[in-house]
């Protein structure tokens, strides 16, 4: 018997190592990220402290990074133009918006496809990209994203097009954004007055619906095992990570602390104050422990 119990600790014994190893080799082989913008890179209009020599590394590593925002109304170069004077260099191809998942969607399920779009020129300039048209005669799709100044009859519109039969999408669930008075009615928000009106609810293209990161990791040209998600929320980014089968790193420069974390059934791979103390190895992300 005790020779029996010497084989059973063995075999846990390596069982452990090729765990470790195994964890080690993929923690090491994590070369790509998605990078949340706002509460990570930026607050507002200000730059979070350290988040420019950050990118800088990625940039110096030859990483590849994608930065993601549910923020629909601006096109990625006037994103990227904002985050330049923030003072981070960047240009508009490290940007990916819900608008543009939501484009390279509807493209995916119906080419050229005739919609009604409630937005500003960061989602109409995606659709047209793919091939859309814009129209409100007989649309497949009523597609709503954030406006900066909300229109009755537009909205009314909308809500008549669905009722006749138009598929119903919104780029992104969040039911408010930040301004610099405080906070605005977003995309959720005025989706809820349209699925009251109409009782058909739309489907959410943004985070935390993995769709939006998929998207992201097919624009990227890179696979999910291979790719860090980093995020500022528990219940967008790090749920979106999780579910799309990413590394996650929680940073808490945004809207989340670390008491907020035990009350979501999922945890990120790693918590860090701040993208400023990621270190990142040109050779090698370093390894540290899951939290
Ligand atoms: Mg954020």
């Amino acid at each position: 018997m005790p020779n029996c119990g010497c084989f059973l600790s063995a075999v846990v014994i390596i069982c452990l190592a090729i765990t470790i190893f195994f964890r080690l080799r993929d923690m090491a082989k994590k070369k790509n990220y998605l990078i949340d913008m706002d509460g990570v890179l930026v607050t507002g209009r200000s730059l979070i402290p350290g988040a420019d020599a950050f990118i800088e590394r990625l940039r110096t590593c030859g990483l590849k990074f994608l930065i993601l925002t549910n923020n629909p109304i601006y096109t990625p170069r006037d994103l990227a133009f904002r985050l330049q004077n923030a003072g981070l260099q960047v240009e508009s191809e490290n940007i990916f918006t819900a608008a543009l998942a939501t484009a390279r969607f509807i493209h995916s399920q119906k080419p050229n496809a005739k919609v009604y779009a409630i937005g500003e020129s960061g989602l109409t300039q995606a659709l047209h990209e793919v091939g859309c048209v814009l129209t409100d005669i007989q649309p497949d799709y009523v597609v709503l994203g954030e406006v900066n100044h909300y229109n009755f009859e537009q909205i009314t519109a909308a809500i008549r097009l669905i009722a006749d039969g138009a598929l119903f999408i919104a780029t992104n669930p969040d039911a408010t954004g930040p301004n610099e008075a405080g906070i605005v009615p977003a995309t959720g928000s005025l989706a809820a007055l349209i699925e009251k009106a109409t009782g058909k609810s739309p489907f959410f293209i943004g985070k935390p619906n993995p769709l939006m990161m998929r998207s992201a990791l097919n624009y990227l040209g890179v696979h999910s095992e291979d790719t860090v998600m980093i995020g500022d929320r528990m219940d967008t980014d790090i749920v979106a990570g999780v579910m799309s089968g990413l590394e996650t790193i929680l940073v808490l420069t945004g809207v989340m602390s670390r008491d907020d974390i035990k009350n979501f059934p999922y945890r990120p791979t790693r918590i860090v104050q701040s993208v400023a103390d990621l270190q990142i190895d040109c050779l090698e992300e370093e390894s540290q422990p899951p939290v």
